[in-house]
């Protein structure tokens, strides 16, 4: 049995794991992310790698790394991390093998939770799946034909800015009308905020689970409302939902996948949030009668990453 290190590089903390080919991890090490980043996040990154080779069984020599961010085809430089300093253009795949004398991988994060939910997770018995992260942002992995779909420049599966809406909200990425501007975290919230202000008097149970605020409310606070049958929660899942639904729809038409699987925060709200897309999907698909994709929630949670690049690494 071949083991592989994955590296997850978050922007407050690094998750380091050796995984074996059964996508099962052996053993794990966390370290906070150095604020400074660059070179000392590059030297950290070398330590963990060592300590968890310490630790291992038998001999590793594949590794892996995940961060968000574009990476270069070649799988070697961190081209532009969002949330990491002073790696913007660093050779990671030079600067570790400096340090560690071994080849190693880089990936971008959603591609890597892809490849993990893929083979190990929700999308075993799949050939064409499709990861949808939805946290903060909305992120994308493509497998097409039981492969990890990484585009001409590395850059593929950005699903989350595909703009579904002309002139819609402003985006980070700069264009406006992106779908992860309607069905990602700070759309829930929008979402649920809009619902308050159009009907105050029904907000009162759903504002004293945070600060008494609609400011002050947190996915946390709508997915525990949500299961608690409170509607304006409900509502703002469906909401969000159904805007999942409508970018599933043109996933669908670009790549006609077997399986969408939905990761990140919002999946814990469940079928408050599947169901809606689900049906939207069947609403807005294009071609009746073409078969449509499962949708269905993520199983490796934060791990899926981590999995996934180290098994990546050993392909
Ligand atoms: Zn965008």
């Amino acid at each position: 049995m071949t083991l592989a290190i994955g590296i997850d590089v978050g922007g407050t903390k690094l998750l380091g794991g050796i995984v074996d080919e059964d996508g099962k991890i052996l053993a794990r090490i966390r370290k906070d992310t150095p604020k400074e980043g660059g070179t000392a996040l590059t030297d950290r990154v070398a330590d963990l790698v060592r300590e968890l080779m310490a630790q291992s069984p038998s001999p590793i020599t594949k590794v892996g790394l995940s961060a968000a961010g574009f990476v270069s085809a070649d799988r070697q430089t961190m081209l532009a991390p969002p949330n990491i300093a002073g790696w913007t253009g660093v050779n990671l795949g030079k600067e570790l093998k400096e340090r560690l004398g071994l080849d190693v991988i880089v990936e971008n994060d959603a591609n890597a939770a892809a490849w993990g939910e893929y083979k190990f997770g929700s999308g075993k018995g799949s050939t064409h799946a499709i990861l949808l992260i939805l946290g903060t942002g909305l992120g994308g992995g493509i497998i097409l034909n039981g492969e990890l779909y990484r585009g001409a420049y590395g850059t593929a599966g950005e699903l989350g800015h595909m703009r579904l809406v002309i002139d819609g909200q402003l985006c980070g990425c700069g264009a406006r009308g992106c779908f992860e501007q309607y069905s990602a975290g700070p759309a829930l919230l929008r979402h649920a905020r809009e619902g308050i202000a159009a009907a105050p008097e029904r907000a009162f149970d759903l504002l004293k689970r945070g600060d008494g605020t609609a400011a002050g409310l947190t996915g946390a606070h709508l997915t525990a409302a949500a299961k608690d049958g409170d509607r304006l929660a409900l509502s703002a899942f469906t909401i969000t939902g159904e805007w999942l639904g409508l970018g599933i729809a043109s996933i669908v038409v670009a790549f006609d996948p077997d399986l969408i699987i939905i990761s990140g925060g919002l999946v814990e709200a469940g079928d408050f949030l599947l169901e809606p897309a689900r049906g939207a999907l069947e609403r807005a698909a294009s071609f009746s009668g073409h078969p449509l994709p499962r949708i269905v929630p993520a199983q490796l949670g934060n791990d899926a990453g981590l999995v996934g690049v180290a098994d990546l690494a050993r392909q």
